[in-house]
């Protein structure tokens, strides 16, 4: 007998969520909810989704008249819901509320951002991709051709930096996915506080697949994502990923106690020859012997921290695709 974990094997037409999260979009919100509404309609007339699918939009402590707009939209149309937050929480604390809210409702969810940044034509092919069988469809960009050097430059260097520190990321995907509701449940599981969804999602695992999309412009309004947020942004994803720059720690204190032996060898050789000022010998080689030890037990007193770091986030250890067995 074969077990699927829960994987919902009905021969009605899967629920879609579109998940939304929404940070002072008054701008924005009235075109996004009827591009989102053609889309689902278009879905549900080709048989490809279900009825109950629903457009999610989350609130995350707008400033605005962004939460306003959802509820008026909510009562003019049943396929909108909407989640509102109890103040800003940010970007990926705002998507987690609403995948969170659509896994127990949804067969799977896309999460896309308000501004229609992300080609809203994708969702054809990552819904069709979901009944081919793929549990997490990541939309990567094609091409960054609109982009401004400077945005490319450091966006692309940041999937570099983070895939070389040890976080497994999926070159040029930001947050525009499809995740079938058991990859949500898997993903309900890190409970960990600081969650980077980019990261996290890959560790989830289970059969996934890409598909390209051209990324526009922002349509209106202004991008949330200054500099500062975008570094703070990378930071957080290497330090809440990876203990690699730890182990970078100990490789120096490693070097520098190497090059201390090598000085106590050439300040020895200089001694011998007599061409030194007294003292200097042993100054200069305990000051590299000292400096190299040093940095050697912080990062071995790291290295524990590190593992401290991963147990305290108590992540699942697997998660089962399937289980063959024979009963009886
Ligand atoms: N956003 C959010 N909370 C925030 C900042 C942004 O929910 O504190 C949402 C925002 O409304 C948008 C998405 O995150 O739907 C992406 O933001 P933005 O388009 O400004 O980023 P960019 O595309 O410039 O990187
Ligand atoms: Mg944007």
């Amino acid at each position: 007998m074969q077990h699927t974990e829960d994987k919902q094997e009905t021969d009605k037409e899967p629920v879609l969520y579109l998940v939304v999260p929404c940070y002072n979009e008054e701008e924005v919100l009235p075109e996004t909810a009827r591009r989102l509404k053609e889309k689902l309609s278009a879905l549900v007339e080709r048989g490809k989704i279900g009825k109950g699918s629903r457009i999610l939009f989350i609130n995350d402590g707008s400033r605005d008249r962004t939460w306003a707009l959802i509820s008026r939209m909510h009562r003019e149309d049943p396929r909108i819901s909407g989640v509102n937050l109890s103040r800003n929480r940010g970007h990926q604390n705002a998507l987690l509320a609403g995948l969170m809210t659509a896994k127990d409702r949804c067969d799977m969810a896309i999460s896309m951002d308000a501004d229609l940044q992300d080609d809203v034509d994708a969702v054809d092919e990552m819904v069709d991709k979901y009944l081919g069988g793929c549990d997490i469809v990541y939309g990567v960009r094609s091409s960054r051709k609109k982009d401004t050097f400077f945005k490319r430059f450091t966006a692309e260097g940041f999937y570099r930096v983070m895939n070389a520190l040890g976080a497994e990321t999926i070159f040029n995907h930001a947050d525009y996915r499809l995740m079938s509701r058991r990859a949500l449940e898997g993903l309900s599981r890190f409970r960990e506080v600081n969650l980077f969804l980019r990261g996290v999602v890959p560790m989830v695992g289970y059969p996934s697949d890409l598909v390209e999309y051209e990324r526009g412009e922002r349509f209106a309004g202004e991008s949330k994502y200054p500099l500062k947020k975008m570094i703070a942004f990378a930071m957080e994803g290497i330090t809440s990923l990876s203990t690699r720059p730890i182990r970078c720690i100990t490789g120096l204190g490693f070097l520098v106690f190497l090059v201390s032996i090598a000085m106590l060898i050439y300040s020895v050789i200089r001694w011998a020859g007599g061409d030194t000022v007294s003292g200097w010998a042993s100054v200069i080689c305990s000051v590299w012997a000292i400096g190299g030890l040093i940095l050697l037990s912080l990062g071995i007193i790291g290295e524990y921290i590190g593992k401290i770091y991963l147990e305290t986030k108590d992540r699942p250890r697997f998660l089962i695709q399937e289980v063959l067995d024979h009963e009886g």
